[in-house]
């Protein structure tokens, strides 16, 4: 027996692998593949991941491995119409240490987590199919290839076509727009610079190529359905510009879907196996990584048996209002963005009004969202804890782990056990308990130590 069972090692999987292995949870993680995937599908790393990367002790990596800041280059024919960087102008501040997104292929992504998840003892077990799953009230029992493995809890971060989800009965549910089909691939391309993105878009097709950081590749997307080379000559038809090496190829259509569960008894679903959305907003790889960092916590308390099986129905309660906001969201982005195409001239900036970052989403309506004390103007519980300092210390190395951390006068010190790791402010105004996945989760009087106490009890 196993106390997680994790099906799938995508980005989600990955992350909620890691999540458990740091807190000493006996974790397996299996994949149908044979080999690891090397096309760099998601290539788009948004602020708040980068947070929660740097909380599992990646985050050096993951920057070393991506670029920022790169521009999106429009033309007509060989002709420059416009460039733009829409996040110009984002510096870092002590708040908001990664204030852009970072480019960087998934694949990357993934080898990243895979190697921290090995230094951590666990490695992804490749040819693994899970293809049967039933459960009782001590466990769930998964065939997996020709054996079965048998865990108290699986969670399912088998992406948008998912095994378990089907298994469980669970559909998606939304709609599949009368959008174009696309193509994209990782090819090599001469006769275009690597300081830009390159898009020529036209209200009846287009053809975009992405440099990859760290590699001699770009991704290209195109709506074409013909070969790559065809699809540029005929809409940028710009001389010179040979694409070859072809090392990745695939189809997407775009869907905006979601289910209306997250959990079914010893089921956890996260990621693409949850929801689809539009690849527009780039916020797919981003969401599975998110709902795994809230997951994973929950699931070690109670796997550790620090916290009831009810907190596990937060990860529902929490996730599932954030994956349907994210949905609208990134199909109001793709539709501003094909309107802006078709009618104005414009290009992908088009859906940059948004705020992509991922840094305002919060928990406002949580039970596990506690404040006994209210300073307008002040964060309040549920957002995102900033970064900072207090006392020469930067507040993220002290979040960093799987520990919650209280921020509180000196005397709150005396609250550090083994859930809590207690760091004490001159002139504190508030007690704060900050989550293990970074959010407020209790704001109360600097002398009550005793609402900390019941705030970990309620758990
Ligand atoms: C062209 C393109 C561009 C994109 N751009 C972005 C972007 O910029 N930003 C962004 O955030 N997202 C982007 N996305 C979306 C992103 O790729 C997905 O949202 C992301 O891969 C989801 O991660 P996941 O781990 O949930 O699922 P997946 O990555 O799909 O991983 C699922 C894993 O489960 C395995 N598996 C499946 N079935 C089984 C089974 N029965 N048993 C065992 N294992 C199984 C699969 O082999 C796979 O490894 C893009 C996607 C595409 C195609």
């Amino acid at each position: 027996m196993t106390d997680l069972l994790v099906a799938g090692a995508g980005p989600t999987g990955l992350t909620l692998a890691c999540d458990l292995a740091r807190r000493g949870v006996e974790v397996r993680i299996v994949d149908r593949s044979a080999e690891f995937p090397t096309g760099s599908r998601g290539k788009g790393l948004s602020p708040r991941t980068l947070e929660v990367l740097d909380d599992l002790g990646v985050i050096d990596k993951t920057l070393a491995s991506g670029v920022t800041h790169l521009p999106h280059r429009r033309y007509r024919g060989a002709e420059i119409i416009s460039e733009v960087d829409p996040e110009a102008g984002r510096e870092p501040t002590d708040d908001i240490p990664y204030p852009v997104g970072l480019l960087i292929p998934q694949w990357r992504v993934e080898q990243i987590l895979r190697e921290r998840l090995a230094g951590l003892g666990v490695t992804v077990e490749p040819a693994s199919e899970l293809t049967g799953l039933t459960q009782d009230t001590d466990g769930v029992t998964a065939a997996v290839g020709d054996t079965t493995i048998r865990a108290r809890y699986l969670a399912a971060c088998d992406g948008g076509r998912s095994t378990v989800r089907k298994l469980l009965g669970l559909t998606l549910r939304g709609e599949t727009p009368d959008v174009q089909q696309m193509d994209v691939g990782d090819v090599e391309v001469d006769g275009l610079s690597r300081d830009a993105w390159h898009q020529w878009l036209t209200p009846t097709g287009g053809i975009m190529l992405c440099p990859l950081p760290g590699t001699r590749s770009f991704q290209v997307q195109a709506a074409g359905g013909e070969g790559f080379q065809q699809t540029f000559d005929r809409i940028a038809g710009v001389p010179g510009v040979r694409l070859h090496e072809p090392t990745w190829r695939s189809t997407y259509r775009v869907q905006v879907r979601m289910v209306d569960r997250l959990r079914a008894g010893r089921v956890f679903l996260a990621g693409d196996a949850a929801h689809v959305h539009p690849i527009a907003g780039g916020l797919g790889m981003n969401t599975g990584i998110q709902d795994a960092y809230n997951l994973g916590w929950k699931l070690g308390l109670v796997i550790k048996g620090q916290a009831g099986e009810g907190l596990l129905d937060t990860y529902e309660q929490e996730r599932l209002p954030i994956a349907a906001s994210l949905l609208n969201i990134t199909s109001e982005v793709l539709t501003e963005i094909l309107e802006s195409i078709r009618h104005r001239g414009g290009g992908l900036d088009a859906g940059t009004t948004h705020d992509l970052s991922q840094l305002t989403l919060k928990y406002p309506w949580s039970r596990l969202s506690r404040q006994t004390v209210d300073h307008p103007g002040t964060p309040r519980a549920g957002d995102r804890a900033a970064d900072g300092r207090i006392g020469g210390r930067r507040l993220f190395d002290l979040f960093r782990g799987p520990h919650f951390t209280l921020l509180g006068p000196p005397a709150a010190e005396s609250g550090t056990s083994a859930l809590v790791q207690a760091h004490g402010v001159e002139n504190a105004q508030t007690l704060t308990l900050v989550r293990p996945d970074g959010y407020l989760g209790l704001i109360a009087d600097p002398t009550d130590l005793s609402a900390v106490s019941r705030y970990l009890e309620d758990l």
